[in-house]
């Protein structure tokens, strides 16, 4: 173990699982550990990175920021919350957003929001989210509650009441599930923690007209799809449906911590002065960064890049399917985030992809997931492919 793995484990809690890496530089789709061995990142800081690396437009952005103003209290107006303000709002369904630092806390933002519309116009006791299982919305108390996977709830229990979970992409379960008291739908469009999951054709229209029947808001959690993961700007672009409330992070600010929780004018309106804050939300350096990727991901061709590579990548990797039916299950994903089922433990082959110089990562212990930057190229993907084939050649 190098000295900074040492200091680190000595000084921080454990609850990471490291490598035994440690990064000390990123371009583009590469990154370089403490002994100058360089590695194809299929991983981008789990969904942060999208356009790469300390992407040129971004490090400009904060830079010149960081020269000029680098926080202030939200009790004053600054110029790059209004200027990403606006460009969310142009590119998106929503007209208001709320910005924080992170996924869970736009999940946060989001499910007290319901609750405060619901209470506002329809009953107190209308409280109830319903979920979904295999979701994953973040790690604070009301996030771990609204989270279906048991695992990460053992220990913390009791949770918050008011979370009621039914199985992903079962529409009869949802609609059994609907009662006087729920307040909102909320789901990930696709899945990610949970192992890329898409849901089959039609579903998220018609939870889409369940909320609009029912008067229920739809919560959509593009924390790790969003912001260009998928071909388009926001995954619900490929549906034809629009959320009530959507809520992002990761990869807003190129890398920087951002979060934000968007919603129409009418359901905004609940949250009034005094409802909802935060310190560091909006903060001026992470909104210029902000903007430089929203400016990047709606003014050149990095989302059709997506699309094409995420075509490529999806086809090659059905190739090697077919070669090595017995490993590998399934292949599944939209643009750039793929997950490989296997039929065998997913462990092993990630530790042998890192020996070789490949970061991927892996869910449910045997879904291999690749969330590569979106603006890789296809011979990128041929290094990939060219790792993982040797590797199952060899087993
Ligand atoms: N929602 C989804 C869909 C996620 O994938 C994640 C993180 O993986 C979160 C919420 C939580 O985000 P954060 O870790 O920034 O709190």
């Amino acid at each position: 173990m190098d000295r900074i793995s040492k200091l680190t484990d000595q000084n921080t809690f454990q609850t990471y699982k490291r490598y035994p890496v440690t990064l000390v530089r990123g371009d583009g789709a590469r990154v370089w550990d403490v002994t100058g061995k360089k590695y194809l990142d299929f991983l981008s800081g789990i969904a942060v990175c999208n356009l790469g690396h300390c992407h040129p437009a971004v490090v400009a952005a904060a830079k010149q920021q960081l020269d000029r103003l680098i926080h202030v209290s939200n009790f004053f107006y600054t110029e790059p919350q209004a200027e990403l303000a606006a460009l969310l709002a142009e590119n998106s369904f929503a007209d208001k957003i709320f910005f924080c630092n992170s996924g869970a806390e736009a999940n946060e933002a989001a499910i007290k929001l319901a609750r405060k519309y619901k209470y506002d116009h329809t009953d107190p006791r209308c409280y109830e989210i319903i979920t979904m299982g295999y979701s994953f919305h973040g790690r604070t108390f009301a996030t771990l509650s609204a989270t279906g996977q048991e695992k990460f709830h053992q220990g913390f229990e009791p949770l918050l009441p008011g979370f009621k979970h039914v199985p992903f992409d079962d529409f009869d379960a949802l609609e059994a599930a609907v009662t006087d008291m729920t307040c909102a739908i909320l789901l990930e469009p696709i899945q990610g923690e949970g192992g890329v999951n898409i849901p089959s054709e039609g579903y998220l229209k018609r939870v889409r007209d369940l909320c609009d029947e029912k008067d229920i808001l739809l919560i959509f959690d593009e924390v790790q799809v969003g912001m260009g993961r998928t071909g388009k700007l926001f995954s619900y672009e490929h549906f034809g449906v629009e959320p009530d409330i959507m809520t992002l992070a990761k990869a807003l600010a190129g890398g920087l911590p951002a979060g934000a929780m968007l919603a129409s004018k009418k359901i905004a309106r609940s949250f009034s002065p005094g409802t909802h804050a935060s310190t560091f939300g909006g903060n001026p350096v992470v909104m210029a960064a902000g903007s430089a990727v929203l400016r990047e991901m709606t003014t050149t061709g990095v989302l059709d890049n997506c699309a094409r590579v995420g075509d490529y990548f999806y086809s090659r990797l059905n190739a090697l399917q077919k070669r090595y039916p017995h490993i590998i299950k399934e292949i599944r994903g939209k643009g750039l985030i793929i997950g490989m089922e296997l039929e065998i433990a997913g462990k092993p082959i990630l530790q042998k992809c890192l020996e070789k110089g490949l970061i991927i990562n892996c869910t449910r212990d045997v879904i291999l997931r690749f969330l590569p930057p979106i603006t890789i190229q296809e011979k990128e993907v041929d290094e990939c492919l060219q790792i993982l084939t040797d590797i199952f050649r060899e087993l």
